[in-house]
C-alpha cells in the first residue's frame, strides 16, 4: 500500500509569537500548490489559535505538542484534548522524547492520553525511540516494542489505523546526528512487523511510521525513499520555512 507521507514540523519552545506567525506565513507560500503529501505545524501552545488563523484555507494543518488526558477540571496548567480542537488542531505529539525523558512520562501516561486524544477527535503523533545507552546495550528492539505497545494498549484495529508513529531514536534529536538508512530502516520495519502481529497486515498497512531526528532539506530524500518511512517529524529545520519546504517537497519527488 502506497501510505501519503505526511510531514510534521515540532516548534518546541523555541519561537515568540510574531516569529510563530511569520514562519507559517513563509511556509504557507512555499508550499503553495504541493500536492500529495500532509503537513503540519506544532507551535508553542499559546501561539496555536494565532497560527491557526495563519493557517486557514492553506494545506498546513495544526498540531499541538502535548496535551492532559482528562477532559476538564482541576488540572492547573494542563490542557485538553477539546481546547486542542477548539484552536483548530488536529494532530497531537504525544510521548515525544523531551517529553519522556526531561518531564518523565511513561508508556501508561502516554496511552492515556492516546485515548483520551482519539475520544475527542485529534491524531496522535506517538513517538517512540531508544536512547545511546539502550542501543548500545542491544536493546533498541525491546524499547521501542515497549513504547509502542504500551503506548497503544487498548486502541482498536480502526483506531490504529489512523494513528501516526514517529520513531526517534533519542541520540539522534536535536544532535545533528541522523540514524544511518539501514538504522533507520530496520527500526521501522520492525515497527511494521509489530503493528502486524498486533492489528493484522490491512491495519498496519495504513499506519503512517514518520522518521524523527537531524531530518534537514539535505538528508530527507535519502530517509524518505526507504518503503516504511513515510514521513518526518522535524525540530530544528522546521523553524526555517525554505528548509521545512524542501523537506516537505522531497516527501512528493
Ligand atoms: C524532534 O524534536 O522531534 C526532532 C526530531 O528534532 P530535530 O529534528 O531537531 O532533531
Amino acid at each position: 500500500m502506497v501510505r501519503r507521507p505526511f510531514i510534521a514540523g515540532n516548534w518546541k519552545m523555541n519561537t515568540t509569537r510574531s516569529e510563530a506567525v511569520q514562519l507559517v506565513e513563509a511556509l504557507r507560500e512555499a508550499v503553495a500548490g504541493v500536492d500529495g503529501v500532509d503537513m503540519a505545524v506544532c507551535p508553542p501552545s499559546v501561539y496555536l489559535d494565532a497560527v491557526s488563523a495563519a493557517v486557514q484555507g492553506s494545506s498546513v494543518a495544526l498540531g499541538a505538542q502535548n496535551m492532559y488526558h482528562q477532559a476538564k477540571g482541576a488540572y492547573t496548567g494542563e490542557l485538553s484534548a477539546a481546547m486542542l480542537l477548539d484552536v483548530g488542531c488536529r494532530y497531537v505529539i504525544l510521548g515525544h522524547s523531551e517529553r519522556r525523558h526531561v518531564l518523565g512520562e511513561s508508556n501508561e501516561d502516554v496511552c492515556r492520553k492516546v485515548h483520551a486524544a482519539f475520544a475527542a477527535g485529534l491524531t496522535p503523533i506517538v513517538c517512540v525511540g531508544e536512547t545511546l545507552d539502550e542501543r548500545e546495550a542491544n536493546k533498541t528492539t525491546d524499547i521501542v516494542a515497549e513504547q509502542f505497545f504500551g503506548s497503544l494498549a487498548g486502541i482498536d484495529g480502526d483506531q490504529a489505523a489512523q494513528v501516526v508513529i514517529a520513531y526517534e531514536p533519542v541520540w539522534a534529536i536535536g544532535t545533528g546526528v541522523v540514524a544511518t538508512v539501514a538504522q533507520a530502516g530496520e527500526v521501522h520495519a520492525n515497527l511494521r512487523g509489530m503493528m502486524t502481529s498486533r492489528y493484522g497486515a490491512a491495519v498496519a498497512d495504513q499506519i503512517r511510521i514518520q522518521y524523527g531526528g537531524s531530518v534537514t532539506a539535505d538528508n530527507a530524500a535519502e530517509l524518505l525513499a526507504i518503503s516504511d518511512i513515510d514521513g518526518a517529524l522535524v525540530g530544528g529545520a522546521s523553524l526555517k520555512a525554505d528548509s521545512f519546504a524542501k523537506i516537505i517537497r522531497a516527501a512528493v519527488s
